[in-house]
């Protein structure tokens, strides 16, 4: 990809973390990638092999060992307005309503009420959830939840939004529809998408580019462009074929992750 087309910028980024006194973690290793805008990308990869290490140092959560991000040219050295973040575990205030939890990031803003109304308001349309807006997260279905986190980043307008697992928790048919549902929003918006998955299903259906990682250290194994026409059907033989492919480089990373849990448990005792 030439320069002008990468959004955002990742060159030979490492991170090393310190397990203990005596052991090092190279959770990314060299890293090279770029993502054009309004792309949508999948980090696809077994537990460990350093999908969240990655989207945090896109973030600016925290700092690459070395090597360095930029987005739209400027170097990340913390989180910004430009990228919003959605976890799987869903980080809303208990306390709040649907809708307080909506606005709060724009009632720090000091955004005006009227202004603030009108846009929840199209948030809650956007995700369906107008008429769950007096409602408490505790009386919200998993889905439900995600739905409110997805709208609260959203109101935000970030137009990079990074992605952990943000539908890992939920069953099948829940995880299609948000699937379906941050398709669309992506398109309408032209969001620039970075969307950490374990799921090799969820990265044919969603991704302009699934790059699959290897585990430890965390390099890039393969990048794999999905160029099958949007509304996919997961199901059908054309996904199937890039599902397979995708399956067999991660199968050989989990293979690897394995090992490395029947070494350690065996030096535990
Ligand atoms: P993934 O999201 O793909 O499951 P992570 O990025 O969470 O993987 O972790 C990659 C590797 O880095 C793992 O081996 C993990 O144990 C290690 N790691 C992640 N964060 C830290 C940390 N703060 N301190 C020490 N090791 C870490
Ligand atoms: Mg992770």
């Amino acid at each position: 990809m030439s320069a002008a087309a990468s959004y955002i910028s990742i060159r030979d980024v490492s991170q090393v973390f310190r397990e203990d006194r005596h052991q090092e973690v190279v959770a990314l290793k060299n890293i090279d990638l770029d993502i054009r805008r309004g792309e949508f990308v999948c980090l696809l990869g077994p537990s460990g092999c350093g999908k969240s290490t990655l989207l945090n140092a896109i973030a600016g959560f925290t700092l690459p060992t070395t090597g360095r991000i930029a987005v739209d040219g400027q170097t990340v050295t913390a989180p910004g307005p430009d990228r919003g973040m959605v976890f799987q575990e869903y980080a809303l205030f208990p306390w709040m309503t649907v809708e307080k939890n909506i606005a709060f990031g724009l009632e720090i803003q000091k955004m005006p009420k009227p202004r603030i109304r009108e846009k929840v308001s199209a948030l809650l349309a956007m995700l369906q959830l107008t008429e769950f807006r007096d409602r408490y997260p505790r009386d919200l279905s998993g889905g439900m939840r995600q739905r409110v986190a997805i709208a609260r980043v959203l109101a935000l307008d970030a137009p990079i939004l990074l992605m952990d697992e943000p539908f890992g928790a939920l069953d099948a048919l829940t995880r299609r529809n948000l699937q379906d549902e941050l398709l669309r929003i992506w398109a309408e918006l032209k969001k620039t998408i970075v969307f950490v998955t374990h799921s090799i299903e969820e990265s044919v259906h969603l991704a302009d580019r699934v790059v699959v990682m290897t585990y430890r250290p965390g390099t890039i194994k393969r990048e794999v462009a999905i160029t099958l026409p949007r509304e996919r059907d997961p199901s059908s033989a054309e996904c199937n074929v890039l599902a397979k492919e995708l399956a067999q480089l991660v199968m050989e990373e989990q293979y690897r992750h394995n090992q490395d849990e029947i070494r350690a448990s065996a030096a535990a005792g």
